[in-house]
């Protein structure tokens, strides 16, 4: 059945959750997410240090009461040993070009579970440090940012690709510019879930 929604997946979407990060807006809930609702498949992953604590089970259930995943974004490996325990359904990973950095790419692929290199465009990470088991985010907020075409285009024979908003707000709820990239790039979206894409 052909979905009327624009996407058919984003997988990096912030909501207030990400407390701490003032990109956020304040009516940037769960619930407005949901019903705004421009991808078929949705995954909210706000800021492992704002939802590691108290608030994981309340992230949690408002997400699953939604039919959304349940991801986080990690911020390098100072956090990869508490997010590697977590039970999430997938990480995003921000990797700087550190040896730390993409040793915790290891121990979250070790998980089991997807892990998808965050905007490495803009974290400077080195593509050909990483495993091919790694999907590598073209992300709406950044990828125009620099050279993405020198970036990437070595690499689109290595990896899988992931295609995400990165949504802080409601109307960053697209991915367009992310879109046009992966055209010109000759990239086809990989599903992450595909078991629950309609
Ligand atoms: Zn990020
Ligand atoms: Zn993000």
């Amino acid at each position: 059945m052909k979905s009327e929604k624009a996407y058919p997946q984003d997988l990096h979407i912030h909501t207030t959750y990400s407390h701490g990060d003032s990109s956020v807006a304040a009516e940037q809930t769960v619930d407005l997410v949901a019903a705004i609702a421009h991808a078929e498949i949705m995954g909210i992953s706000d800021h492992f240090e704002f939802v590691a604590t108290d608030a994981f089970t309340a992230y949690e259930n408002d997400l699953r009461r939604n039919g959304m995943k349940v991801g986080v974004e990690v911020d390098g490996h100072a956090w990869v040993g508490d997010a590697a325990s977590s039970p999430v359904d997938y990480y995003i990973f921000h990797c700087r070009d550190h040896r730390e950095d993409y040793r915790s790419v290891d121990i979250l692929l070790q998980t089991g579970k997807p892990v998808i290199i965050a905007h490495p465009n803009a974290l400077a990470t080195r593509l050909e440090r990483l495993p091919p088991e790694c999907l590598i985010e073209i992300n709406n907020r950044y990828v125009w940012r620099n050279d993405w075409y020198a970036f990437y285009q070595p690499f689109i024979e290595c990896f899988r690709f992931v295609i995400s908003s990165d949504a802080h707000q409601p109307n960053w709820l697209g991915q367009s510019a992310a879109r046009y990239a992966a055209r010109i790039l000759g990239v086809t979206e990989h599903l992450v879930f595909p078991e629950v894409q309609g």
